[in-house]
Parts: C-alpha cells; sequence; structure tokens
C-alpha cells in the first residue's frame, strides 16, 4: 500500500481523501493555502505545508510547490481531488515524471478526455451513444457552419473543446444567430481555457443529466458503479443528485454501465471516472467524460457500499479493484444536497464565520464537510461547503430523510442555500422523479 500521501486539495474533498487514508493506515500531507490554515484537515493530517497565498493560482494550481511538498514530506503520492489541477494532464504528466504516484488516470487519458471533441471520437469507436454533432472542431467558413447546423437541425449548442464547469457553452435557436455565435464562443474558449476550438452538437431540449460510475484498474478491467441522476442544476452547475436516477431500468443500467466499463478497458484507462451523458425519450447521449472523483460520489457509495475513494488509492498502489462486476449490487436509493455559502437571492458567494453549526443525524444521513463552529469561509474558493447525503430503501424514504436532515442542520453566520434544498426536496415534479435539467432554473423564474 501506498505509505504517505500529499492531499492536493481543500475543504470537504480534502477531508474525505484523508479519513480514506487513515481506514488504510496511509500517513497523511495536507497542504493549504495561507488563508486555509484551519480547515479541518490540515489540523487532522500527520503532516502540513503551507504552499502559498491565498490566491489558487500561487498555492492549489502551483504545480512545482505541490511536488515540492511532495519531497519535503517524502510522500509518495498525490491525490488531486476534485477541480484544482485534477484533470491537469500536464499535472499528472509531472507528478508521474518527479517519481511520484498520482492518484489518478495516466497523463494521456486526461489528455483525449479534457478535449471534448477527442473524447467524443474516442467513445464513438468504443461503441458508446454521443449527441448528433459536428463531428469535430468547427472551422472558419461560415457556409460549412451553416450547413452542418442545417443537417444536424435548430437549436444547436455550439461547446469549447476544452471547456469545463459549465463554461464555454452557447445555445443557438436560428441560422441568422450562427456565425456570431461561434465566433464569440471562440473568442471565450481561448480566454477561458487558451483554446479556441470549439464543435457544434444538437441542443436537446428536454434531457436529464445520467452520469455512470466506473473504476479501473489501469490494466484493462473495468466495472462500473450504476448510474446518477444530477438533472437539478442551475447555469450547468449541479445542485442536487441522486442515484439510482428515477425511471432507470436495471436493465438499460447494465447495457449503459456496460458500455463504459468497455470504453475503459479499451483505452486502459486507471481510476475512477464519470461517464456524463443527457437522457432524453429513452436514449442515451453522451457529453464527456470527467477523469477524477465527482462531488457527488457518495450517493453511489450509499447504494452499492464500494468505498471510491479507497478504490482509488488501491489502485494507484497497483493492488487492482477490490471487486468483480457480479459483486456490485444496488441497495435503496440516496440523494445529495450541495451546500453552499452563498446569499439566497442573488446566489453570489457569501463568505464569513460560522457562528453557529448543528451537524443533522439520525438513520441514513451522512454529512460530508469540513465546517465547524468558529470556522471562517474564505472568499477565494469555490462557495460549497457541505453535502447532505440521505440514504433510505426506496426514494421516497430517502428524501424524507433529507427532509428531516435539511430542518435539523444549523448553519449560522453565513448566508447558504438550505431553504433552497427544501423547497426543491418538498417540490411535487421533484418527489415524482423524472425532472429535466431545466426544471431547476424554471421553477426559479430564471
Ligand atoms: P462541462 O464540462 O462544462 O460540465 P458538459 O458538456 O458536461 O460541460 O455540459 C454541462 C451541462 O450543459 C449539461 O449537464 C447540460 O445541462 C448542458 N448541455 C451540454 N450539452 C448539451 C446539449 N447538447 N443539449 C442540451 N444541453 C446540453
Amino acid at each position: 500500500m501506498l505509505d504517505k500521501v500529499v492531499i492536493a486539495n481543500r475543504g470537504e474533498i480534502a477531508l474525505r481523501i484523508l479519513r480514506a487514508c487513515r481506514e488504510m493506515g496511509i500517513k497523511t500531507v495536507a497542504v493549504h493555502s495561507v488563508a486555509d490554515r484551519n480547515l479541518k484537515h490540515v489540523l487532522l493530517a500527520d503532516e502540513s505545508v503551507c504552499i502559498g497565498p491565498a490566491s489558487s493560482v500561487d498555492s492549489y494550481l502551483n504545480i512545482p510547490v505541490l511536488i515540492a511538498a511532495a519531497e519535503v514530506t517524502d510522500a509518495v503520492a498525490i491525490h488531486p481531488g476534485y477541480g484544482f489541477l485534477s484533470e491537469n494532464a500536464d499535472f499528472a504528466e509531472q507528478v508521474e515524471k518527479s517519481g511520484y504516484v498520482f492518484i489518478g488516470p495516466r497523463a494521456e487519458s486526461i489528455r483525449i478526455m479534457g478535449d471534448k471533441v477527442a473524447a467524443i471520437r474516442a467513445m464513438k469507436e468504443a461503441g458508446v451513444p454521443c449527441v448528433p454533432g459536428s463531428d469535430g472542431p468547427l472551422g472558419d467558413d461560415p457556409e460549412t457552419n451553416l450547413r452542418l447546423a442545417r443537417d444536424i437541425g435548430y437549436p444547436i449548442i455550439i461547446k469549447a473543446a476544452a471547456g469545463g464547469g459549465g463554461r464555454g457553452m452557447r445555445v443557438v435557436h436560428s441560422e441568422a444567430h450562427l456565425r456570431a455565435a461561434v465566433s464569440l464562443t471562440r473568442t471565450e474558449a481561448q480566454a477561458a481555457f487558451g483554446d479556441g476550438t470549439v464543435y457544434m452538437e444538437k441542443f436537446l431540449e428536454r434531457p436529464r443529466h445520467v452520469e455512470f460510475q466506473v473504476l479501473a484498474d489501469g490494466e484493462g478491467n473495468a466495472i462500473h458503479l450504476g448510474e446518477r441522476d444530477c438533472s437539478m442544476q442551475r447555469r450547468h452547475q449541479k445542485v442536487v443528485e441522486e442515484a439510482p436516477a428515477p425511471g432507470i431500468s436495471l436493465e438499460q443500467r447494465k447495457v449503459m454501465g456496460e458500455r463504459c466499463a468497455e470504453a475503459c478497458r479499451k483505452i486502459t484507462y486507471r481510476g475512477a471516472g464519470t461517464f456524463e451523458f443527457l437522457y432524453q425519450d429513452g436514449e442515451f447521449y453522451f457529453i464527456e467524460m470527467n477523469t477524477r472523483v465527482q462531488v457527488e460520489h457518495p450517493v453511489t457509495e450509499l447504494v452499492t457500499g464500494v468505498d471510491i475513494v479507497k478504490e482509488q488509492l488501491k489502485i494507484a498502489a497497483g493492488e487492482g479493484l477490490t471487486y468483480t462486476q457480479d459483486d456490485i449490487r444496488w441497495t435503496g436509493h440516496a440523494v445529495e444536497c450541495r451546500i453552499n455559502a452563498e446569499d439566497p437571492k442573488n446566489f453570489l458567494p457569501s463568505p464569513g464565520t460560522i457562528t453557529q453549526y448543528h451537524a443533522p443525524g439520525g438513520p441514513g444521513i451522512r454529512v460530508d464537510t469540513h465546517i465547524y463552529n468558529g470556522y471562517t469561509v474564505p472568499p477565494y474558493y469555490d462557495s460549497m461547503i457541505a453535502k447532505l447525503i440521505a440514504h433510505g430503501e426506496d426514494r421516497a424514504s430517502a428524501l424524507a430523510r433529507m427532509r428531516g436532515a435539511l430542518s435539523e442542520i444549523v448553519i449560522d453566520g453565513i448566508k447558504t442555500n438550505i431553504a433552497l434544498h427544501q423547497d426543491i426536496c418538498s417540490d411535487a415534479a421533484f418527489a415524482a422523479g423524472g425532472t429535466d435539467i431545466h426544471y431547476l432554473e424554471k421553477k426559479l423564474g430564471l
């Protein structure tokens, strides 16, 4: 097993990784910015290293400093968590070149999947169904692009090949707007991601977001852990997730899950990964693959009993997968609410000191959070401060437990979106299951 791991992240996921390491007898190194000295995992880690000022560019995104932290602490591996450098192929490459284990896929896999055009091509070859689209990057010839869009049929969506985090996308409803939309998205993509490559897809009008979790050992073995529904979104950002996805049959899960696992075998993928699909009228359309652990991984853990972070560590240590596909069973239903420090009216981040925190509890309740009484949420990073997860024997009981937990949890001193979650979890259409990706924004009147 790995002897000592650097946790190259912050907040709840850093704490989640620390807990998995402890359980497995792995020593931990917390790296943190000047603003993050009081993070819970920093206080709990075997060692900690301050890696720079508050700004992420100078700390959590600073590759040489992160590798130096591994060097000075004699660590053997680096876990990137999610966000920050987790899907940065150069980081993975430099970590491995420096002689450390990168707890994630090989740089080459990250590179392919980070380029959405290349990812779609690879997935098509592996037999995974994709959204009808331009089948490659768009050129500058307006006539060719017009013809492409006409063939696909409006509305279409222009997407940045290097896009992420819901940015770098633009919907076009008619021919008159196509040319401007392509050039605007290209300019934005160049500015935001340093890559102006864009492509075109059919814009699905009322899809759900359904994604499959996979685990692969890097030796050609892979399994899937079933699907999650993450359709409750605002600005392409997930707000509530659940597993399994309502209305998806065991048969559909087996077929699609197996296709994803097969795609992993084909590219000898290593580590945890997620295949994201849009699901509409009974059909799945691949949109992208995430080559890291995801925020919403706990819902899958609760219904399968598999500890995804421990599996990541085992795979990275070269110990392979604990489970075969036949070992995987799905029990009950799990729902996750992402609790953000944000103003409920305008959704702007609301950092500050937490004066009171009371955790909810009871059967089937899990809270993944780094907050505590007196903790100050810094203004520099993502506003998510906690994940509240409820598991029940079925969807109705998971939702009932979630409603109970939401009424119990107290976070005072800062503004949060807890009221929004209460509203969602008492919503009749959501309770019925199967609402699409536009449902939340419509409900909010956006
Ligand atoms: P990102 O990498 O930024 O998360 P994705 O490609 O995963 O980008 O898309 C994010 C979200 O954007 C999806 O969950 C969905 O809500 C919306 N979206 C993306 N492609 C399409 C499409 N072809 N039709 C409709 N909605 C889409």
